[in-house]
Formats: C-alpha cells, sequence, structure tokens
C-alpha cells in the first residue's frame, strides 16, 4: 500500500531551527520512500504570502495559507512539511481540524531554544535589530509566541544536536505507521 501521506508542522522561534531540521530530515524521508514537500515560512513570504505584513490578521492568513495547501498535499499521499513561527495556538489548532478532517495526521513539533540561545546565535542578525527597536513587532522580542500545550514532538535547539533532534522526529513518525522503519524497508527488499 502506498505510504499515507501527512503534515509535519514545525513550530517556534525565529533561528530556533526549523528551516535546519528540514534539511536533515527531507533526505532521510526521500531515501525511505517518501514523496516529500516543504513550505518554509521565509519562502512562501517571498511567494504565497507576498505582501503580507507581520500584523495578528496577516501572520493568521499566512499561516492558513500554509496550512491549506500543506493539507492539499498531505490529502494526496506527501510527507508535507512546513517551517514557519506559526506563533498562535489557535491558527495552529484550526489547521489541525482541518487536516485531520481530512483523515490526515497533524504532527505539531515544537523546536524549543531559550531566547538567550536565538541572540547569542543571532542566524539571520534579526534579533540584535529586534532588541534594538529596529524590527518592530519580532515574535519572542515584541511580539507573542505561544507554546504548544501538547506537541508529538519537542526538541530543543538549546542543549541537542541536529541530529539527536531530527532522531527523535524520526522515532515518533516511526511510532505513528508515518515513516517506514528501516528494518521494514530492509525486509521488503
Ligand atoms: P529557523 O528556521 O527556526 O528560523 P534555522 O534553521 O534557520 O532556524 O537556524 C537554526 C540554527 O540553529 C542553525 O544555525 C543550526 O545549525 C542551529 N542548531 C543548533 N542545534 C540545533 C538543533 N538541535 N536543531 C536545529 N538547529 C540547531
Amino acid at each position: 500500500m502506498a505510504q499515507a501521506g501527512f503534515v509535519l508542522w514545525f513550530t517556534g522561534l525565529s533561528g530556533a531551527g526549523k528551516t535546519t531540521l528540514t534539511e536533515a530530515l527531507v533526505p532521510q524521508f526521500k531515501a525511505r520512500g517518501l514523496n516529500v514537500e516543504v513550505l518554509d515560512g521565509d519562502e512562501v513570504r517571498t511567494n504565497l504570502s507576498k505582501g503580507l505584513g507581520f500584523s495578528k490578521e496577516d501572520r493568521d492568513t499566512n499561516i492558513r495559507r500554509i496550512g491549506y495547501v500543506a493539507r492539499l498535499l498531505a490529502r494526496n499521499g506527501v510527507a508535507s512539511i512546513t517551517a514557519a513561527i506559526s506563533p498562535y495556538a489557535e491558527i495552529r489548532d484550526e489547521v489541525r481540524t482541518a487536516v485531520e478532517a481530512d483523515g490526515v495526521k497533524f504532527v505539531e513539533v515544537y523546536v524549543q531554544a531559550s531566547l538567550d540561545t536565538l541572540v547569542a546565535r543571532d542566524v539571520k542578525g534579526l534579533y540584535k535589530k529586534a532588541i534594538a527597536g529596529e524590527i518592530k513587532q519580532f515574535t519572542g522580542v515584541s511580539d507573542p509566541y505561544e507554546a504548544p500545550l501538547n506537541p508529538e514532538v519537542q526538541v530543543s535547539s538549546d542543549n541537542q544536536t541536529v541530529e539527536q533532534s531530527a532522531a527523535l522526529i524520526v522515532a515518533k513518525l516511526e511510532a505513528l505507521g508515518l515513516l517506514p522503519t528501516t528494518a521494514a524497508l530492509a525486509a521488503k527488499a
């Protein structure tokens, strides 16, 4: 039977590790025979959501669009990975409800990292600007972030390597029957 699609929904502050983990997982998923598509927050904002800003309303619209596309893909057998901050719990839950109503699994991954780590890391140079007030409505500094209360997986880039965090996600997907185990693949070969 063909592998079922699912939505792997990353949420976490800018620089927490959503894109990095996506890049680590895609080749692993492909190696196990999955069709994969990625909706990366930064990329979506340059095309699908071009023109949207960072007000609550625009952020919600952005997340609803990402959720809509991820759902269409997933219900057609694709492993849809989304990597957007998605700061508001209510909108994430709204997307989850719509995805699950289509009989598709929604796997929320909270990529946790402390603000101290993120400011020290400052991958995109944004935190220093946000703290200096040069960027308004910056999530975690001057705009809210609502951490998920019951994510399927929680990882932390404060104290895990990329490989360790990726392995926790792979294990959860295997346990949910969404990703064939290497043993199952070997048995089929
Ligand atoms: P985001 O997509 O959430 O904005 P990025 O993936 O662009 O974040 O940046 C995350 C940074 O954190 C990268 O430089 C990455 O190497 C580093 N990092 C350290 N530990 C981890 C981890 N366990 N998981 C993901 N990223 C990590």
